[in-house]
């Protein structure tokens, strides 16, 4: 469709799948001229997002071949429209999962617009000129800019990149339970990989006692000699689990592999949330017992509004926290995708998309 669509007429080299294989390759296309809403950004850096191998290999059965993924985006602003007053050429800027919303509806209208039950994603989505969205694996891209969001100057742009959906994943379920701004509690986060880590650092920041929560012992110098965890429980060990029990005030859980969520919601005090950010493509065990006798709630959380992003993107620039990356190149994104498939990275992979030096 992007092909066919008027006004699309600048010419954008970038990577693809082009079938259920996955593999990815150099694909040229098409993407709009810039409208007067629009800014065109440079594409510097893109996160490789565990989404991303969902969608290349079709395991959600929704994919649109070809699909150039990528929604943890950052660069620098090359062109604005005449209606764009926030931005100007020159500045540094993160996409992350949203390319558009109606806004109109109550969501769009309260800055919940991520919920919005007409939201267009960055990639594999229908754009409102019926266009398929392409997204960051690719040297630039035209973006509304009311789905950009500035870059504090003290951040690098590679190990921020992850920020726009890994960070924004976790900081928008901290931020509704009030733990930004209110110090002291006890909260636990449920494994340490590319959502995890991150939500320790936030967790630490925002002045908690955070407590990790693995299946892998080995994880805990981890957890707490370099990204500063007060505690660790091995989730399969009876004894840690039995004696952390109602010791949090509120958990999030990170995994996306199949658990039950009992024994977790059993480490919660009385009134205490879990918040669910991890997709597991079966569904949970979700005993009613720790529920109704600790008034305990479960709820989910899809990435974050543009002004909570903003948000998380000023706090990680007054904290100083960014991603734990390793940097790949473009002909390398296969060898990514195929270890984070095998969860060999720590914590996430960054594609160097313009080619530069980390430290921009
Ligand atoms: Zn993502
Ligand atoms: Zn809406």
């Amino acid at each position: 469709m992007a092909q066919t669509t008027p006004n699309h007429t600048l010419t954008v080299e970038g990577w693809a799948a082009r079938d259920p294989s996955g593999k990815i390759t150099p694909f040229t296309f098409k993407r709009r001229e810039n409208g007067v809403n629009d800014v065109t950004i440079e594409i510097l850096y893109c996160g490789i997002c565990h989404t991303d191998i969902h969608f290349v290999k079709n395991e959600w059965g929704i994919t649109m071949y070809p699909v150039v993924p990528g929604h943890e985006i950052t660069g620098i602003i090359t062109k604005v429209g005449s209606n764009v007053e926030k931005l100007k050429v020159g500045d540094r800027v993160g996409v992350g999962c949203l390319a558009a919303t109606c806004l109109n509806c109550d969501f769009c209208k309260t800055s919940q617009e991520n919920y919005c039950d007409q939201v267009q994603l960055t990639y594999n989505g229908i754009f409102w000129d019926g266009s398929i969205t392409y997204g960051g694996y690719s040297k630039f891209l035209v973006a509304d800019s009311r789905y950009v969001v500035r870059i504090p100057e003290n951040l690098p742009m590679d190990a921020t990149a992850p920020m726009l959906c890994a960070g924004i994943t976790v900081y928008a379920p901290m931020k509704d339970s009030n733990l930004v701004d209110s110090p002291g509690k006890r909260i636990g986060i449920v494994g340490l990989g590319g959502l995890g880590h991150v939500a320790v650092k936030f967790g630490k920041a925002f002045g908690h006692h955070v407590t990790v929560i693995s299946t892998t012992p080995s994880k805990e110098k981890e957890a707490k000699d370099r990204l500063g965890a007060d505690d660790f429980i091995v989730s399969t060990n009876p004894q840690q689990m039995k004696k952390a029990t109602r010791s949090l005030d509120f958990v999030l859980d990170t995994v996306s592999a199949k658990h039950n969520l009992g024994p977790i919601l059993e480490l919660l005090i009385a009134k205490g949330t879990l918040a669910l950010v991890g997709a597991p493509d079966m569904p949970f065990e979700l005993p009613a017992f720790p529920m109704i006798f600790g008034k305990r709630a479960v709820k989910g959380s899809m990435t974050g509004s543009i002004r909570e992003t903003q948000e998380m993107m000023d706090a990680c620039g007054k904290y100083n926290i960014t991603c734990d990356i390793e940097v790949v190149r473009p002909d390398s994104i296969n060898e990514a995708l195929d270890r984070l498939a095998r969860n060999d990275v720590r914590y996430r992979f960054v594609i160097d998309i313009a080619g530069k030096s980390s430290n921009l």
